[in-house]
């Protein structure tokens, strides 16, 4: 350190009290003792600073080289492989997360593929069932039975005594029940000459049956029937030589025809 020509030879200057007034002067209060307690006071305080420094901050152990430092950057390695594990382990769980989320697409994907497989094979039953049914219905609806049960054919189709007889003829007790012969609607009810009471149905084919000598009817015009619905009972009235059922067949309500081929191609006799 070099120092000034002023300050040496103020105090080389020798027998003199007073240094020699040259150059700039310091205030009285700046000169003497009082330089080095502010430069210790400085010292300490930088000391101090540094210190609090030191212990708060990793950043300022680093620069300084010490063994903080190793701390600091073990803790921050350590951080950063607890970071960076928390990270990975973070990513094996939402890697686990989704293969669980994936597995459950796929469950509920199955689910709905059986589901619908499950009401396509019920939709396809159930279809098969209601044409099952629907042909059940129909074959009852145009199936074909006979008028009466238990009866006696006792006279044919055909020319007798001088005159064509246009039916068949079924001998049984006044009384017994008479049914529709399949699915038809009634055109005639009520006393015709020598038939006495008759019926006439009209069924779903066009085929008109006619029932003669009636005791009792039990329709009207319009009415609707069912095979086997009860239509009246059979008897003994207007031309007639004993209690008997006359059937008469008319294909699409036309000329009658003899009903014996007729009632066997229908599975009647
Ligand atoms: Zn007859």
């Amino acid at each position: 350190m070099s120092s000034s020509p002023t300050y040496s030879g103020r105090h080389r200057a020798p027998g003199r009290h007073r240094a020699p007034r040259r150059g700039p002067r310091l205030p009285a209060g700046f000169r003497g003792g009082f330089v080095l307690p502010s430069a210790a006071a400085a010292a300490l305080v930088v000391t101090a600073t540094g210190a609090t420094v030191a212990e708060s901050s990793p950043a300022h152990a680093a620069l300084t080289g010490n063994s903080t430092t190793m701390q600091a950057r073990s803790a921050a390695l350590a951080e950063f492989d607890h970071t960076e594990s928390v990270q990975q382990r973070e990513a094996q769980s939402s890697a686990v997360a989704a293969q669980v989320l994936e597995t459950q697409r796929r469950a509920e994907v199955a689910r709905i593929a059986r589901d619908a497989e499950r009401r396509a094979v019920a939709k396809r039953r159930s279809a098969a069932a209601a044409v099952k049914r629907a042909e059940a219905e129909r074959k009852s609806r145009e199936g074909w039975i006979m008028p009466i049960k238990g009866a006696v054919f006792t006279s044919g189709y055909g020319w007798r005594w001088g005159r064509m007889h246009q039916g068949d003829d079924f001998g049984t007790p006044v009384g017994t029940p008479l049914h529709a012969m399949s699915t038809g609607r009634v055109v005639f009810a009520g006393w015709q000459g020598g038939y006495g009471n008759k019926v006439e149905i009209e069924y779903w084919d066009g085929t008109v049956s006619v029932f003669g000598h009636m005791s009792s009817i039990g329709v009207s015009v319009g009415d609707k029937v069912a095979p086997g619905d009860l239509v009246g009972a059979s008897g003994n009235t207007g031309h007639s030589t004993g209690p008997h059922l006359h059937l008469e067949i008319h294909p699409n309500g036309g000329a009658a025809i003899d009903p014996a081929p007729w009632l066997r191609d229908h599975g009647l006799q």
